[in-house]
């Protein structure tokens, strides 16, 4: 086994991702170019290679680059979603292709902390997620107070009426993931460039660096990107809002915020939605508010931390951890979440465009579906499988209405 996996690591550094990615692309063909090496396109470009097409895949900057959605330190992974069931599937699905490529990667991607939903009260949303993982077969723990506070004496409690506790679920190390799939895709013999990628003149046409291509379709996974590319037809779609992350140290003299002795945790607590990570790989605990903020341009927004989202995050450490109340911030980040109206993906061909696809909309919350996602796009482009009708472009409302949570 050790040797094998070692043989596997060598052959992955010498793939020569980084030499071969700025090589020019004439005389080649491929049959699908998908534009964007986020979680979303990477898993797309992956499904079709493993579908015996050959495969090119082109970021304009990197697989997971400081800007990109999928460029942060860890997204949550849940199977908890309220009524959506959907969702709740997807990431089932998901969590073994996961666990797949983390049992590979020579660094863990996948840390199964379990996941932790804290609420005020009994809302719909817990009781629906009770009964979809009931139905699923899927375990769910509940706490009460009582329980809560024997469980893990380092969170306030008093305030919260219960939680639930999903045990399979935990942390994915986004930017690596991200990274290993595409080291994974071109050991596999994937291409991949880096390129800036502009629509050609017709659907199966793109300029690459301003070269011409043909292929037999190009998938555009831009993320927040995708309103600049196609501006009429996403402009008014695809809502991109600045998000603020922090990383604090945590009390040097236990270990009672590691991946070990703490879950990813969401917190309902009646008001806005926080959220965060243990201290994962001693990067610091993590804590952001969920609400989404300002519109926000991903080329030319402001990365720096606000005053407001620092004090609202001590705030709510204060409340809810106090032992990482006074603790120094390690670290600051602003992402971008980019939204559809209601919190659905966008999983479609591009209207006017055939041959051309668009994927997209994760919403906040796209990352763990990631290998679901580049599946159903790949069946999309290579079957005409047409996934749910929410994931379509007619259902992408104008108006900016979070639903999906
Ligand atoms: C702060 C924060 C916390 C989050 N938390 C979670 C969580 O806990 N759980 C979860 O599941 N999800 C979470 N998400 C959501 C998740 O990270 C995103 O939904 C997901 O990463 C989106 O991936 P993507 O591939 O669509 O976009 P991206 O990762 O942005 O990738 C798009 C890529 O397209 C490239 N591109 C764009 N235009 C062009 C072009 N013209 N030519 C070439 N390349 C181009 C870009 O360079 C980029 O690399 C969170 C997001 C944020 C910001």
């Amino acid at each position: 086994m050790r040797t094998t996996r070692r043989r596997i690591l060598t052959a992955g550094l010498a793939a020569p991702v980084a030499a071969c990615a700025h090589a020019p692309m004439t005389g080649e063909s491929f049959d699908v170019v998908v534009v964007g090496a986020g979680v979303f396109g990477a898993w797309t470009a992956e499904h079709l290679r493993r579908r015996g097409r050959r495969v090119l895949l082109v970021d304009q900057a990197g697989a997971g680059h400081a800007r990109a959605s999928s460029g942060g330190e860890s997204r949550l992974t849940r199977a908890t979603y309220g009524a959506d069931r959907i969702y709740s599937e997807m990431a089932l699905a998901s969590l073994p292709e996961w666990k797949a490529l983390s049992h590979t990667a020579s660094l863990p991607l996948f840390h199964q902390a379990g996941v932790l939903f804290c609420f005020s009260e009994m809302v719909e949303y817990a009781r629906q997620s009770i009964e979809a993982h009931r139905s699923l077969g899927v375990p769910l723990e509940e706490l009460d107070r009582a329980a809560l506070a024997r469980r893990w004496p380092q969170m306030a409690s008093d305030d919260l009426a219960f939680a639930l506790f999903e045990p399979d679920f935990g942390a994915l190390m986004a930017r690596r993931s991200v990274e290993e799939i595409v080291r994974y895709f071109v050991m596999q013999g994937g291409a991949y460039r880096i390129a800036h990628a502009q629509p050609g003149g017709e659907g199966r046409d793109v300029r690459l660096n301003g070269v011409a291509l043909r292929a037999g379709a190009v998938v555009y996974a831009c993320g927040p990107w995708l309103p600049k590319v196609f501006p009429e037809l996403l402009g008014d779609r695809i809502f991109v809002t600045r998000q603020e992350v922090a990383f604090i140290a945590p009390p040097d003299e236990n270990d009672r915020f590691e991946a070990t002795s703490f879950p990813g945790w969401i917190d309902f607590n009646g008001g806005d939605v926080y959220y965060g990570f243990p201290n994962l790989e001693g990067r610091g605990f993590k804590i952001a508010r969920d609400t989404h903020g300002a519109p926000f341009d991903p080329d030319t927004g402001d990365r720096r931390m606000s005053a407001e989202g620092v004090a609202l995050l001590r705030a709510h450490l204060a409340r809810r951890f106090p032992l990482l109340a006074d603790r120094p911030f390690t670290e600051f980040r602003v992402c971008q979440y980019e939204n559809s109206g209601n919190g659905d993906f966008l999983i479609d061909g591009c209207p006017g465009r055939e041959g051309a696809f668009l994927l997209g909309g994760g919403s906040g919350h796209g990352f763990k579906h990631g290998p679901e996602v580049g599946r159903l796009m790949a069946a999309l482009v290579l079957d005409g499988a047409a996934p749910d009708a929410r994931f379509s472009y007619a259902a992408k409302g104008a108006v900016h209405r979070r639903e999906v949570l």
